[in-house]
């Protein structure tokens, strides 16, 4: 896929879905020389270690920086400030600090204060997940094909961004840039309010279980089944993502109350014409998603073309 490794030495911190995804498609494609990792909790490092997930996996934050190139922060937003704060004096001169973190202004304002100066801050994130996490979750051909939108500050050195577009591309994603709090506006409406109407949703049936007697999950029909996948995504993860875009999810999350009580009347004047009306357009945004090449049409929302590439 490459010729010869884009950077030398990578220091993963943090070892779960996402980086060990990374460091599967970067050892694949022969995109590092080496790649370094480093989780908090012993378990995960010697699960990492058993099953062979880095090139080599260290025991303190401050030794997988140590040379790197390349360093990846792949943990929950709310951990990313404390987590720069610890690696930053160890940061070598010239490396790109980079964070794949669902939110990006959050992860700016926590990250920024502790950048070293000649180290190249360029946030980003990749559009690309499971409800999976940990690190035998992670494999090879996650980014393929999905987004990854970087959110370069103002004072970032373009050939920096540029390296790490390369990487990200040779991993198989396709690569946008756009301002943090766009970034923040655009992933509440296409991802953090969605899955908190999920949570939601079976949050309602779970109140519903008691008095049904589990009917709720025996008779599950497709709908009700993609909201549990999604409402078992990781709750840390979750938590933090709600907590640190704060503003945008409450100003989707106001619009979606809006449209709700619309077609919540529409259904009890009997509007039949706004509800035909309204659904006609939504199915146009699926079929416009299936066209972009972000899902299948398969009644599986993928699922199986998902595992096939696995
Ligand atoms: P994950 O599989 O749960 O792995 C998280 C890693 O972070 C683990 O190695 C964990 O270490 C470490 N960690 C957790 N809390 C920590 C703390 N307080 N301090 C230091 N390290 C901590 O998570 P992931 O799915 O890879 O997500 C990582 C980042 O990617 C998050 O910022 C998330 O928003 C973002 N992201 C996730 C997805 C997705 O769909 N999952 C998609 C795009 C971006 P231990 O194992 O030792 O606890």
């Amino acid at each position: 896929m490459s010729e010869g490794p884009i950077f030398q030495r990578v220091a993963l911190i943090g070892l779960g879905l996402i980086a060990g995804s990374m460091s599967l498609a970067m050892r694949e494609g022969g995109l590092a020389a080496r790649v370094v990792g480093y989780a908090r909790s012993a378990e995960t490092r010697d699960t990492a270690r058993e099953i062979g997930l880095v090139d080599e996996v260290v025991d303190s934050a401050a030794e997988a920086v140590a040379g790197a190139d390349l360093v990846v922060l792949a943990v929950p937003v709310g951990a990313m400030g404390a987590v720069a704060a610890e690696i930053a004096p160890h940061l070598a001169p010239g490396a790109i600090l980079t964070d794949v973190g669902s939110v990006k202004q959050s992860v700016i304002d926590a990250v920024g204060p502790h950048v070293p100066e000649g180290v190249h801050f360029i946030p980003g994130h990749p559009l690309a997940g499971t409800e999976h996490s940990g690190p035998r979750s992670g494999f090879a051909t996650l980014f393929r094909n999905r987004w990854w939108l970087l959110t370069p500050l103002p004072d970032s050195d373009p050939e920096a961004v540029e390296k790490l577009s390369a990487l990200v591309r040779a991993m198989g994603a396709n690569v946008d840039r756009m301002e943090a709090p766009h970034h923040d506006l655009v992933l509440a409406v296409t991802s953090h309010v969605p899955h908190l109407i999920a949570y939601t949703m079976v949050g309602v049936a779970d109140h519903l279980r008691r008095v049904t007697e589990s009917e709720v999950v025996r008779y599950s029909a497709a709908g009700f089944r993609d909201f549990t996948r999604i409402a078992a995504s990781d709750p840390t993860m979750w938590r933090d993502v709600f907590l640190h875009n704060k503003d945008a999810t409450l100003d989707i999350l106001g619009r979606f109350a809006e449209e709700l009580f619309v077609l919540q009347r529409a259904i009890r004047m009997g509007d039949g014409e706004h509800l035909h009306k309204y659904f006609t357009g939504t199915r146009a945004i699926r079929r416009g998603i299936i066209e972009a090449g972000q899902d299948t049409a398969a009644p599986d929302f993928g699922r199986a073309a998902a595992k096939a590439v696995r």
